[in-house]
């Protein structure tokens, strides 16, 4: 199930937007002042988030430029106020994906909520080769090394370690892992993945029961550092 979070501090406007989404079948969350939403963002692993600009605490526009400087990929819908052309603007300049003028029909909202969350699932700047405290991987030639010796790795766990890489200190939960990386047609347990990590921890980490790359995030699933 997709996970996305709204931060906008108007209540009818976000008892509106959680309704609309749940009844898509979307985990929703939500947060009413904009240091909350942010801090909610940072942690949790959503594939979406619905950012009003205008926020106690925390501005629209410093949030998502904070989440982008954080290497965050998130797709990220910006509500802007009617005919506010410079918000519009400036939210796309500091990272923002699309935006909608308030006020919105749940219809168009829901449509744009569709479209990025399909975009965000295509891949996108890919890595080829890359390279983290003592171990060097080549997604193209299928190699990796670890002080310069080779080690073995799983199809499934190159594509593991490659959707981790690509989302690097963000926190992915199980569920993301398993679209990505299984795809959406195979029936997996998210238990499955946590099998896979361990695995995975086993050849790259110097100590797997205290991971210094993969890392676990108890409750939402894991984080890649390096
Ligand atoms: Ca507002």
């Amino acid at each position: 199930m997709k996970k996305i979070l709204i931060i906008e501090d108007e209540e009818s406007i976000l008892l509106a937007l959680e309704d609309n989404l749940a009844l898509e079948g979307y985990e929703v969350s939500s947060a009413t002042d904009g240091e909350q939403g942010f801090s909610m963002a940072k942690e949790h692993g959503y594939d979406l988030i619905i950012l009003d600009i205008m926020l106690p605490k925390m501005s629209g526009f410093d949030i998502c430029r904070e989440l982008r400087q954080a290497g965050m990929t998130t797709p990220i819908l910006m509500l802007t106020a009617k005919s506010q052309e410079v918000d519009k603007v400036l939210g796309l300049e500091l990272g923002a994906d699309d935006y909608v003028t308030k006020p919105f029909s749940p219809r168009e909202l829901l449509a744009r909520v569709k479209a990025l969350l399909r975009r965000a699932k295509q891949p996108k700047k890919d890595i080829d080769r890359y390279r983290f405290g003592d171990i060097e991987v080549d997604f193209i030639k299928y190699e990796i090394r670890k002080k310069g010796k080779s080690i073995y790795l799983t199809a499934l766990e190159f594509a593991l370690l490659h959707f981790l890489i690509k989302h690097k200190e963000q926190v992915v939960s199980r569920d993301s892992i398993l679209d990505e990386v299984w795809g959406d047609e195979v029936y997996v347990l998210p238990r499955t993945v946590d099998k896979h990590i361990a695995e995975l921890r086993k050849k790259i980490e110097d100590k797997p029961s205290s991971p210094k790359y993969i890392i676990g995030v108890r409750g939402v699933g894991y984080k890649f550092k390096g």
